[in-house]
């Protein structure tokens, strides 16, 4: 392995893509031909289409072509990170594999890199090819998540990055089970260029992130960056706390002064059912928590690798046995 000598290595996370692969590799190899030299390295996260075999015949035919195929569906943020650590160029361009992320941009994101920026940031212009819906959650969680964590991230934000070597092995170096890559480049605090573009209409396949997925993925955003929530139950039950403290005023006051005191169940009824609510509330915000606790002090690995290109090609199977299945933690 000679790692000086590739320049750009392009990470391509993939689930269930098999029509885009081709397509994909294509266009980048003959966009990047022009560049510097280059490796593509599809990440099979799982799929059940063909995703792997569209890999294994693009990497059998050209050697710029690598790829890691998991065991099962461990997520795109797990095949992003398998892709970082596998990624030996000077500068990592990490991009949907379904042309959501347009190829024809990238020569734009290496420019800002030569130009000396560490991290270049993809920012999708939220224009109509976006869903109304998705636009307007997209502004509503960068704004919550602006407010609450320790990153700020524009509206559009998304994982077409390219990251440099240093920030690359930076985050390499992260323990953290859980990766929300695009506010941890923020967070790394290199500086950024942004690169704003159109997005692109999906080829083949369709749209992995459900609805359920994306709630997921923006709980992890909030969790990675912040912990104001959990401060956000304190003040809470200090309102409480007041409010418990009025109304005790006001029980012992109309005791002494007004001869209405059995009238209190609708009081009472209210005061538990909001208490009851509020605590629930909090119990679940320290749910969200610890269980993100747990989950980091299992020191599990974020994916388990089945194969990679290196298996079919024997002149480099020299592998180190214990790359095969790489640890969250080193
Ligand atoms: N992806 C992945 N693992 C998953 C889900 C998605 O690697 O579990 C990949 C997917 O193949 C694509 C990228 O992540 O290259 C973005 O996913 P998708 O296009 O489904 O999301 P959307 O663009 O609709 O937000
Ligand atoms: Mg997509």
């Amino acid at each position: 392995m000679a790692p000086a000598a590739i320049e750009f290595s392009i990470v391509l996370p993939a689930h269930n893509e098999a029509g885009n692969i081709a397509p994909i590799i294509a266009e980048l190899k003959r966009l990047m031909s022009r560049l510097g030299r280059t490796e593509i390295i599809g990440i099979d996260d799982g799929s059940t289409d063909g995703t792997l075999d569209a890999l294994r015949v693009a990497a059998d035919a050209d050697p710029m072509v690598r790829y890691v195929s998991f065991t099962r569906n461990f997520g795109h943020e797990a095949a992003m990170r398998a892709g970082l650590r596998a990624a030996r160029g000077q500068a990592v361009i990490v991009m949907d594999a379904d042309f959501e992320h347009p190829p024809e941009v990238v020569p734009q994101l290496v420019e800002q890199w030569r130009a000396g920026f560490k991290v270049v940031a993809g920012q999708r212009t939220d224009d109509a090819a976006v869903s109304r819906f998705k636009r307007a959650t997209s502004k509503l969680y960068y704004r919550t998540l602006g407010a609450l964590g320790d990153v700020q991230m524009e509206p559009g934000s998304a994982d077409f990055l390219l990251m440099d070597r240093a920030a690359v092995n930076t985050i390499n170096r992260f323990e953290s089970h859980e990766l929300f890559l695009r506010g941890l480049v923020r967070w790394l605090g290199f500086p950024i260029a942004r690169v704003t573009y159109q997005p692109g209409q999906r080829r083949h396949g369709a749209s992995k992130y459900s609805v359920g997925r994306m709630v997921e993925l923006a709980l992890t955003g909030i969790a990675a960056h912040s912990v104001r929530p959990l401060r956000a139950a304190i003040w809470l039950a200090l309102t409480f706390a007041a409010l418990g403290l009025l109304f005790v005023v006001y029980s012992i006051v109309s005791f002494f002064f007004v001869q209405h005191t059995v009238a209190g169940w609708t009081s009472i009824m209210a005061a538990i059912a909001i208490l009851g609510a509020a605590q629930l509330f909090v119990l679940g915000i320290i749910g969200e928590y610890v269980g993100r606790i747990l989950r980091e002090t299992r020191r599990r690995p974020n994916y388990v690798v089945a194969e990679t290109e290196s298996d079919a090609r024997p002149s480099v199977a020299a592998v180190d046995q214990s790359e095969r299945m790489l640890p969250a933690a080193e």
